[in-house]
Parts: structure tokens; sequence; C-alpha cells
């Protein structure tokens, strides 16, 4: 995170998203996956739409990460692209993977495991502990299922996968 750069959301961010986009799909034309906004977030409705127009140009562009933005938010701003999301995630499934961080309300979510709701659903099982924290907390690789081992989101995948909250321990 330390390294990240934050880039203004503006046109020539747009411009060079769909450049790099395209890099992407001739370079992998049988898929390729963006993880998405390492800092910030999904800023308008337009720009989710940005992000469906981009799904159709680039067949083998497939998108996960995590938004802030909560389709039952009070605000309206931010309800409208959390809805955005919402159906853009339905229409598009597993390429168009972006979890609602602390959401108990939608199962794709992303979940501090500081609430006793998530504890309550990793009891039941209907969540599950990111790997790549676990081994750091134990200085192991973890397990990831029964039979793979996670040491990064790149060998993991859960998040983009998984149909269960992910449950993140606390910083
Ligand atoms: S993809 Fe796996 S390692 Fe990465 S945040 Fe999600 S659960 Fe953790």
């Amino acid at each position: 995170m330390m390294n990240a750069t934050r880039y203004a959301a503006d046109d020539a961010l747009i411009a060079q998203i769909e450049t790099d986009l395209a890099h992407y799909q001739a370079k992998y034309p049988k898929g390729f996956l963006v993880r998405l906004h390492v800092l910030g977030d999904f800023f308008s409705v337009a720009y989710v739409a940005q992000w469906a127009k981009w799904l159709g140009m680039f067949p083998a562009l497939h998108v996960y990460g995590y938004t802030a933005n909560q389709p039952d938010a009070i605000d309206s701003k931010e309800r409208a692209i959390g809805e955005a999301i919402l159906s853009l995630r339905l229409a598009c499934g597993i390429r168009f993977a972006v979890r609602f961080s602390g959401s108990y309300s939608d199962e794709f979510a992303a979940l501090s495991q500081d609430d006793e709701r998530s504890i309550a659903l990793l009891a039941d099982k209907k969540a599950f502990l990111c790997p790549t924290q676990i081994s750091k907390e134990t200085g192991k690789l973890a397990k990831k299922d029964e039979t793979t081992l996670a040491a990064s989101c790149g060998e993991c995948g859960l998040c983009w996968q998984a149909s269960k909250p992910v449950v993140f321990l606390t910083h």
C-alpha cells in the first residue's frame, strides 16, 4: 500500500485505463483479471457505466475489487452508485466481482472480524477468513481450502470466485 499511487479521477485516467485494457486484451485474449481500486472507489454512476462499456469492448476482461458504496445507502449519490455496481455484478457475474464492504445484506461482501455478526458467520461457515491475513498472523501459509495454500491474492482468488463473504482481521 505504501507504494500505491493515487490518480486524479478525470478524463485522462479514463483514457489511460482504456489504453491499458486494450493492451491486456491483445496480450491475454483468453482472459485477464483486474483488481480495481487499491486506492479510491467508484466515484460516479457514469464511471460504473464506463466499466460496463469496457466489459463489452474487451471480452477477456474480468474485474474484482471492493466498494464502500452500498445499494441501500441513505445518501442518494452513494445509493445510486451502489445500485449501478450491483446491477452490473448481477449482469456480469464473475466478470465483475465487486464486493460490498461492510454489508450484511449482500452475501458478496467484505467484512471485518471485529463485528459479532462476522464472527457468527464464520462459526456457521457462512463466511471465510482471508487466508493471506491468516498467514501474516501465524507466519505460515494458510489453507485456502482443503487442498490449496495461498500466499497472495494472485494465488488465492477467493474474493473473486467465492460466493460467501470474506472476513478480514481487524487492522
Ligand atoms: S483474494 Fe484471497 S488473499 Fe486476497 S484478499 Fe481475498 S481472500 Fe484474501
